[in-house]
């Protein structure tokens, strides 16, 4: 419904990943945009011409994906009021709602910021290691491991935060099925190092023994409160909970990047003294007016140490949330929604059957159901309705 409020109110989304493409569309949808009417008009600022579905990446590591089939070509979200700017975001001013890029100036109404998390090299392991958190890494460690033939594999979470909790838990477990399946599981050290004192520690205790106890039935070895010192051509150096150097020798390595808030948002002065955006945990507003902030760029404390997860539930329901509560203000209206982080999170087992923990994740209330294959399946189709639904 047009009214003189929303009449050709412009709203700057700035990222094209799960978040920001999850919150145009939810805002063309309650805009009330068609093919033909643009109420309201809404841009996508985005450097890459695809949209990847990451949450796949671990299965493009044993060869179960390629990276074809976990992307799209963004301009398919181009549709009623949603335009795509395509290219690198140089300047970002909250007070003023303004974007630069490509040379050119945008101005909006309101901004969300759905920008993710910057990738660095830890220790120059790119030299021999592969960064699963990306497809090329995914692809080139199945490259290796196609012609692995047993010896020492290690995943390594290189710093913290990074985003998906889950997702090293899950390359081990579903690196472990592989290998069992071409009988090398007899000839292969697993490993797993992660400076976290335990899985998923956000989740509580019954959630991480859980996680742990799975990694031990199969023998992969877990190693927390390891930290990355140093890495050089297949050696890595850890500082483990005594302090003392651990040196470990790989002959395939699988790790998690560094992640920091992207460098345009740093400069931008959002950031807080976390490093990230701080944004108010129940409405994603930052400390600007009609700016918001949502998904992995976050930081929302959930506890004295645990912040909520870098996932793409949360993304998702946060651009829900915010989406809602722009077209209120749109209408005159008082936003009225508010994210509670309620959600679920799937860990694939590579056996066919899958983990979830799910529950409020505000809250220490959060369980871990038995591994199931209908979990398995739902977690195919989280990636199959991504694309379905989007694009
Ligand atoms: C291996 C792996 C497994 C995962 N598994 C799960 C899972 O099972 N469940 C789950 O919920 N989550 C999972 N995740 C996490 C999930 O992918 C992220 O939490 C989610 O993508 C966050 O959405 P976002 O919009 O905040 O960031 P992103 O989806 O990363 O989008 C950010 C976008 O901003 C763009 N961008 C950044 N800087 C600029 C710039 N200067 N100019 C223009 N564009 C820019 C980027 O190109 C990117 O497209 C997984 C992630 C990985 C890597």
């Amino acid at each position: 419904m047009e009214t003189e409020n929303n009449k050709g109110k412009t709203v700057l989304v700035l990222g094209g990943g799960i978040g920001g493409v999850r919150v145009a569309r939810e805002l063309n949808k309650l805009i009330g945009n068609e093919n033909g009417i643009t109420l309201g008009k809404i841009l996508i600022f985005e450097k890459e011409k695809t949209n990847l579905f990451a949450p796949s990446l671990t299965k493009m590591m044993v060869g179960e994906r390629e990276t074809a089939q976990i992307q799209d070509d963004l301009s398919k979200v181009a549709l009623g009021g949603i335009e795509v700017v395509s290219g690198e975001i140089e300047s970002v001013d909250p007070n003023t709602i303004t974007v630069k890029s490509g040379g050119q100036t945008y101005t909006g109404d309101y901004m969300v910021v759905s920008l993710g998390t910057e990738q660095h090299d830890a220790n120059n392991l790119s030299s021999f290691g592969h960064n699963f958190y990306t497809a090329d890494g995914a692809a080139s460690f199945y490259k290796q491991l196609k012609n692995f033939k047993g010896g020492k594999l290690a995943v390594v979470v290189s710093s913290l935060p990074h985003k998906s909790p889950v997702a090293p838990y899950e390359a081990a477990m579903l690196v472990d099925q592989y290998l069992r399946d071409r009988n090398l599981r007899d000839k292969t050290e697993l490993s797993l190092y992660s400076p976290e004192k335990a899985p998923m520690p956000f989740a509580g205790d019954a959630v991480s023994g859980d996680v742990r106890s799975i990694m031990q039935k199969r023998g992969i070895s877990y190693f927390p409160q390891h930290q990355l010192t140093g890495a050089s051509d297949g050696q890595l150096t850890f500082t483990n909970e005594k302090g003392e150097a651990v040196e470990v020798k790989t002959d395939l390595l699988a790790y998690t990047p560094d992640h920091r808030c992207p460098a345009v948002i740093s400069k931008s002065g959002m950031c807080g003294e976390s490093g990230w955006v701080e944004v108010n945990p129940e409405t994603l507003e930052t400390s600007f007016a009609k700016v918001y902030a949502i998904g992995d760029i976050t930081s929302i404390k959930t506890g004295d140490e645990e912040h909520l997860p870098k996932a793409g539930v949360f993304a998702q329901y946060q651009a829900l949330t915010v989406a809602h509560n722009i077209v209120r203000q749109m209408h005159g209206k008082q936003p009225d929604k508010i994210f509670t982080a309620e959600g679920k999170y799937i860990m694939d087992q590579g056996n066919g059957k899958a983990t979830r923990v799910g529950g409020n994740f505000y809250s220490s209330s959060l369980d871990i159901k038995e591994s199931s294959a209908i979990n398995h399946w739902v977690k195919i189709l989280q990636e199959k309705s991504w694309f379905a639904g989007h694009f």
